[in-house]
């Protein structure tokens, strides 16, 4: 069965690099030579994402899968930093769950209506004005930028809602969903109708409100993945209630306590702890009923399983408030939606330390440049010991140190590295 639901999605992100510093000297008519004016690069823009209301499904995703954001400008002459790159504002369905591809770990729960910054930009070099000293009066030696950071994510929707609307196809869950909130889901009188989760919010007396999601139906098979079901289940995952829409009329020659059983031995496959979930079952079609002993049958079926049975007509309005009042009430004492928590950890990317890393030396400043030595410095957070020990661990082992004692280093020269300085130490 083909589907154009998008509910999951894997794309690549990077954040813009930073902009380099510019060696400039001041120029003016009639003067041989000026101070250093070579401004600083600008940051690269970070990878934002932000959730939309208007989104329902991770479609937008399936096609564009590079999201880049803008580099900083480099720096100009004149002390003119350059301009910072853009960000990229990435909008996602509320419910979208961010994981890392690498170790499925949750980044984030874009549940909220905080953005969240998944990549950071990088820092835009220094220009030469930087590095004047009173010994240093003409530094001809500017810092390059530092690179974005970039991910491999997997964008997951799990819905939002208080209530999610079960049962098999046809019984009557779009309708139900319509009459008693203001959405507009599509309602037809075949399987299968509903590709897309629609949510609504459901008014009740005094001010109280819930969120109800109609789901696709769920079909015999479907926790095995045999059709559309399996990938709808997982919507349901933070639904604290789940409102089983039962067709009573028998008009389709089923039987009602068997499709009750159907259904939940498919939530039992999936997931266990979901076919555990609080249920009111919604007795429905009532309006069509020839033969009550179904519905006497469904009843004490499954109240002895201990879930109370509300009988309506959905299509003719009837016994709806009863149910709506039934789910608030009972929604009243069951814990909030649920939202995960970050389990992501920045890890040490590996660095291919093989590359010489290029040392020049000006006015006793030992500058270090290398594509790996950018990455390290990206990825080093200063302010964290262990992320500072690593660092140098790495740069010991790359054998920098050496190069440096056999080129005449000697303590207390500069040895500096993009937006990093330090005074040599044996
Ligand atoms: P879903 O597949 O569970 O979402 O079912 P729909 O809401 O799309 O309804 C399927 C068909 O049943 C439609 O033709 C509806 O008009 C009809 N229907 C829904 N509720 C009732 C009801 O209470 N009484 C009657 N007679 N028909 C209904
Ligand atoms: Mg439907």
């Amino acid at each position: 069965m083909a589907t154009s639901f998008i509910d999951k999605a894997r794309i690549m992100v990077k954040a813009g690099a930073g902009g380099n510093g510019c060696v400039s000297f001041h120029r003016e008519k009639y003067i041989a030579a000026g101070g250093p004016d070579g401004g600083d690069g600008g940051a690269g823009g970070n990878i934002i994402l932000q959730v939309d209301d208007n989104l329902s499904t991770l479609m937008d995703f399936r096609y564009k899968r590079k999201y880049v954001a803008e580099n900083g400008v480099d720096g100009m002459g004149q002390r003119k930093s350059g301009k910072d790159g853009k960000s990229l504002v990435i909008r996602v369905p509320r419910g979208t769950l961010v994981r890392d591809l690498e170790t499925n770990e949750i980044i984030q729960d874009m549940s909220g209506d905080e953005p969240f910054v998944l990549c950071r930009g990088g820092k835009g070099g220094w220009g030469n004005t930087h590095f004047t000293t009173p010994t240093r009066q003409a530094p001809r030696f500017a810092k390059s930028g530092l690179p974005g950071e970039s991910l491999e994510v997997v964008l997951e929707l799990k819905l939002l809602a208080d209530v999610g609307l079960i049962g098999f196809p046809n019984v009557g869950k779009s309708t139900l969903l319509s009459v008693v909130s203001r959405a507009n889901p599509k309602i037809a009188n075949y399987h299968f109708t509903t590709l897309y989760p629609n949510l609504g919010v459901v008014y009740v007396d005094g001010g109280t409100s819930f969120v109800m999601a109609d789901i696709p139906g769920i079909i015999e098979g479907a926790s095995e993945g045999a059709g559309l079901g399996y990938d709808f289940l997982r919507h349901i995952d933070r639904c604290r209630l789940l409102v089983h829409v039962v067709d009573v009329s028998g008009s389709e020659g089923r039987d009602p306590a068997a499709d009750f059983d159907a259904i939940n031995l498919e939530l039992k496959q999936y997931s266990p702890e979901l076919a555990e979930r609080p249920q009111i079952v919604a007795a429905n079609k009532a309006d069509i009923m020839e033969d009550s002993s179904l519905l006497e049958a469904l009843k004490a079926h499954v109240e002895a399983k201990g879930y109370p049975l509300y009988t309506i007509s959905a299509a003719a309005h009837r016994g709806t408030k009863e149910l709506v009042y039934a789910v608030a009430n009972r929604l009243r004492e069951l814990p909030p939606v649920a939202v995960y928590a970050p389990e992501y950890v920045k890890r040490p990317p590996k660095v291919d330390m093989s590359q010489p890393l290029e040392i020049t030396v000006e006015d006793n400043v030992y500058l270090v440049e290398g594509p790996w030595l950018q990455r390290l410095i990206a990825n080093t957070n200063f302010g964290d010991y262990e992320s500072r020990n690593w660092f140098d661990r790495m740069l010991r082992e790359s054998g920098l140190f050496d190069r440096l004692e056999a080129m005449g280093i000697r303590d207390g020269d500069l040895v500096s590295m993009y937006d990093l300085e330090f005074e040599y130490q044996r």
